[in-house]
């Protein structure tokens, strides 16, 4: 299982010169063993950090915790690297109105936040009258993103958050970028989005990072994560992920050429972002329709819901 896992090779550490369970890192092409593996992870998400100038001294910083191994490599990651760098961390946990594997999911991210030492809030999105299901044709998924992009800069502004730390992986930019490319559409999502109004600047401190290392990582640094996939959990809008393993497979360090190299042709757009037009008349959160989407889709479910006891 661990050979599988980390991929076992023969040779010598690259941190700590020592030759017992050294294991490949492909993507960077060289060699690590397994106790300096968690160190090497944390400095490579630190250089992309500091190289976007993505957190600053004095920043508040929140992490959405979905359970799942990016966000809990990202929230230990940040919280050893807020002592150096000088930010304060803040975690916030949607709880998605699914029943038990909601309730499960929160469980778990409950034991993240207390092992990481870092303060939780959660939002049960069943108390604002929304839930996860189709609705005015928008399919769950749709919904789920709407609310929870909706939520994360709500949540930053409860805290005081300036800045929100997505779990955006390699292979989630290489499929964003995929997906336009398909469409014709030549931009990428930076890797920092500055502050609009009230809402928080963005950054994606795991953009170069594959969700292979950040499962080595939650592994190695014994992190709990929740393994399960969400009930509305579909293979299609992911099966294009298989072209960058195959890739990987094929050429070592193919996923992160080939992102340095579509970063350099399509170069990260601003202007296809979101962004605000107005408030919501309901609630005040900033908005670009005549209602937010957290009030919009909480009156089309309980219309929906009047319809369905009718
Ligand atoms: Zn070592
Ligand atoms: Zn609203």
């Amino acid at each position: 299982m661990e050979r599988l896992i980390y991929q076992l090779v023969e040779g010598k550490c690259r941190i700590c010169g020592s030759s017992t369970q050294v294991m490949r890192v492909t993507e960077f092409n060289l060699k690590v063993c397994l106790s300096c593996y968690p160190r090497f992870f944390e400095r490579r998400i630190r250089r992309t950090l500091e190289k976007y100038d993505m957190v600053r001294e004095g920043d508040r910083v929140l992490v959405a915790l979905s359970g799942g191994k990016d966000s809990a490599a990202l929230l230990f990651t940040l919280k050893r690297l807020s002592a150096h760098l000088g930010f304060d961390l803040f975690a916030t946990h949607f709880h998605l109105n699914m029943g038990d594997f909601s309730d499960r999911n929160l469980a778990i991210v409950e034991e993240q936040a207390v092992r990481a030492g870092v303060e939780l809030r959660v939002v049960r999105i069943g108390e604002l009258g929304l839930r996860i299901s189709k609705v005015k044709g928008w399919k769950p998924c749709a919904v789920c993103g709407a609310i929870k992009r909706a939520l994360m800069n709500r949540e930053a502004r409860a805290v005081g958050a300036n800045v929100l730390a997505t779990a955006h992986t390699l292979e989630d930019m290489l499929l964003f970028a995929f997906k336009n490319l398909l469409s014709r559409r030549h931009y990428l999502p930076p890797p920092v989005l500055e502050p609009i109004g009230d809402l928080p600047k963005k950054v994606k401190p795991m953009m170069f990072t594959s969700e292979r290392h950040t499962l080595q990582y939650c592994l190695l640094r014994d992190i709990p994560f929740f393994p399960e996939k969400c009930p509305t959990w579909s293979p299609k809008g992911h099966s294009l992920k298989e072209v960058f393993e195959t890739l990987e497979r094929i050429v070592p360090s193919g996923k992160l050429q080939l992102l340095l190299s579509l970063m350099e042709v399509m170069p990260p757009r601003e202007e296809y972002m979101w962004r605000p037009t107005g408030t919501c008349p309901e609630c005040g959160e900033p908005t670009s329709q005549p209602k937010c989407p957290l009030c919009q889709l909480s009156e089309w479910f309980s219309s929906q819901q009047g319809r369905e006891s009718a």
